[in-house]
């Protein structure tokens, strides 16, 4: 049985999977359209594995249901939803070639060999392997391995390629390769891409929409534009980036514009999250906290350590309120200065305190 080729969403409703008293995947309800490449993002143990798995077939769903369009596919098997899996060990048979190795789905799934030899000749144009079809994967690099891997996904023509953080086996140069060529067979195949990984750059670089999970459920969804700017949570925040976080109290605003009192001088600010009290902290950017001049708002603090890194300097420092904050400076700064750090207030992101 193969799944509709013109099916136009993915649908998660209320998805969950407890393993014993680990609530792994809390209520996940996601729609994914025709043509997206959707990245699952998160920390270790936020339950990215278990929705692919769920999606994939590998594991059973605990409550809810997917659907694919109106037809529900939680309850069928993994080889009937025929899906394209890879994974980050790319699990390809050693004995056989790669061009073997990529039609074995499917042979498996009893495709005969004249319908299957030219859908095999596809995948491994589509993956740039032309040159290295008869070689044995023990031939072939690293990227080159996982390209087969994915070839072996795209041959059986799936509505749906599953990759799990494909990419981690790769050294650095390759990671960045091999994105470009993941965006690109997605684009030509025209299905959706569910990935998980764990690396914000890489959610961002390759993702229509980014899924951000934690403990199990979803904290925000978005482009990767908006991810970036905008996160909703301060989780979220520290998870793309904004590694300073400063404690304030609330002393004015004016719409969402918001001025904080900090250590007795004032941080303006944008408020993210409905802020419940009148304590908050704000989130920013290394590279977006400079020293200002001892009179403009901002935090003031003293450098513990500086160090160049070409073009400019980073530096370290701590607030009065013991804060430790990150910087960016054109100066190289002697430690043990005093130095006022700002940003520009929409640079400051801010969230209810603790
Ligand atoms: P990582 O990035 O480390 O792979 P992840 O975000 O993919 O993490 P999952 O592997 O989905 O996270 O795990 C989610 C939670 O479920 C974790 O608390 C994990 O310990 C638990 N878990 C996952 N698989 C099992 C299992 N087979 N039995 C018991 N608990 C499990």
């Amino acid at each position: 049985m193969t799944l509709l080729s013109s099916f136009k969403s993915l649908r998660l409703e209320g998805v969950s999977r407890d393993f014993g008293v680990v609530n792994a995947l809390r209520d996940l309800t996601l729609e994914i359209k025709r043509g997206e490449f959707v990245a699952l993002l998160g920390p270790s143990g936020c339950g990215k594995s278990t929705a692919l798995n769920c999606i994939a077939g590998l594991l059973p769903t605990t409550r809810g249901q997917i659907m694919l369009d109106d037809r529900r596919i939680d309850t069928l098997p993994t080889e009937d939803r025929g899906f394209g899996m890879v994974f980050q060990n790319y699990a390809l048979f050693p004995h056989m070639t790669v061009r073997n190795n990529i039609g074995f789905g499917l042979k498996m799934r009893g495709i005969p060999k004249n319908e299957a030899a030219p859908r095999v000749e596809e995948a491994i144009r589509t993956v740039r392997l032309d040159t290295q079809a008869h070689k044995l994967p023990g031939q072939l690099s690293g990227g080159q391995q996982q390209r087969v891997a994915i070839a072996r996904a795209i041959a059986i023509d799936p509505p749906l390629v599953l990759m799990d953080e494909p990419l981690s086996n790769l050294d650095a140069k390759l990671r960045l390769e091999m994105r470009q060529e993941i965006r690109r067979i997605h684009q030509s195949l025209g299905c959706i891409t569910i990935y998980v990984t764990h690396d914000q750059d890489e959610a961002l670089s390759l993702a229509d929409r980014i899924v951000v999970l934690r403990d199990g459920a979803i904290r925000q969804v978005g482009a990767p534009e908006d991810l970036y700017a905008r996160p909703a949570h301060l989780d979220v925040a520290e998870f793309m980036g904004f590694r300073n976080r400063i404690n304030g109290r609330v002393q004015a605003r004016d719409g969402n514009r918001v001025q904080l009192t900090v250590a007795g001088t004032t941080l303006d600010g944008v408020v993210q999250e409905a802020l419940t009290g009148d304590t908050a902290i704000a989130a920013v950017r290394p590279d977006d906290m400079v020293p200002v001049a001892p009179d403009a708002h901002g935090i003031d603090t003293v450098v513990e350590a500086i160090e160049y890194r070409g073009r400019d300097f980073f530096g370290q420092a701590r607030s009065k309120t013991g804060d430790e904050l990150f910087f960016r400076s054109e100066q190289r700064l002697a430690p043990g200065a005093a130095v006022r750090l700002g940003a520009e207030p929409h640079r400051v992101l801010v969230y209810p305190g603790a």
